[in-house]
């Protein structure tokens, strides 16, 4: 089943399960109030997506989770998985613009798939991790790369407003462990991988994270990017497609 969030004229952002061209509308989000349907169907193309879901809490992003690209980074393999947060204000949706700041260097796109959480997990074994898992989504981990370098950590490289760009849905019902991840720049392929490739698993890091801070619903997992470089400047759109749950894009705009 696919959730999106969703506004039409006049209207607070609503739910709605995905029903080919429509929008079959939800009493509430789902997340919090199941997935009870009103007598309502939005055509799709009357309505904007919004981001599937604003994190509570917290984006946990995965780095130099697929060999390939730690190849490309030059980055030996580290011991442990290697996490670290984007704040919530960096998400926008599907369509929404990626506001490049005024940075020297290149700006980076990652498309990642996005694990959404759905109840509130602390300490979770990995073999109970997919009970806290409340769906899948995509999410581009949009990188200001020389300032990362510059920086030494990556709070304010990766964490500015819109560098988060996550949707066009949640896919609640996926197998993860197969699935092809394609980055395109006006339609060029940038990057591409599949989900069997990554280093640690859905299960793993959510198992990891856990330990470290209590995951709430609505919580974002990237879980890392494939392998390719390359960025995108001022007036170029990023498409991610993840086979299985569909296509993100946004396009780059100076701000
Ligand atoms: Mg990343």
């Amino acid at each position: 089943m696919r959730i999106a969030r969703f506004t039409t004229e006049g209207h607070d952002p609503r739910y709605g399960i995905v029903d080919g061209d429509d929008l079959v509308v939800l009493a509430g989000d789902p997340m919090f109030s199941g997935f009870e349907t009103l007598d309502e169907r939005v055509p799709l193309a009357d309505a904007k997506l919004l981001a599937p879901v604003i994190p509570r809490s917290k984006v946990v992003c995965v780095g130099l989770n697929y060999i390939d690209h730690r190849n490309d980074m030059a980055t030996p393999a580290p011991d442990t998985p290697l996490i670290f947060l984007k704040p919530n204000t960096s998400v926008v949706g599907p369509g929404d613009d990626i506001r490049i700041p005024p940075v020297a260097g290149r700006i980076v796109h990652e498309g990642e798939l996005a694990v959404v959480i759905g109840k509130i997990a602390s300490r979770v074994p990995a073999e109970r991790a997919l009970d806290y898992v409340f769906g899948f989504t995509i999410a581009n981990d949009v990188s200001a790369r020389d300032e990362m370098f510059r920086d030494g950590q990556w709070a304010r490289a990766k964490g500015y407003d819109t560098f988060c760009p996550t949707g066009p849905w949640i896919e609640t019902e996926l197998d993860h462990r197969s699935l092809e991840i394609q980055t395109y720049v006006d339609g060029e392929p940038r990057r591409h991988g599949n989900t069997r490739d990554m280093v640690y698993s859905v299960e793993e890091i959510i198992a990891f994270a856990s330990d470290v801070w209590t995951l709430l619903p609505g919580d974002l997992i990237l879980m890392g990017t494939p392998a390719g470089l390359g960025g995108f400047v001022d007036g170029q759109t990023v498409d991610i497609t993840i086979e299985g749950i569909g296509t993100l894009s946004n396009t780059g705009r100076n701000r």
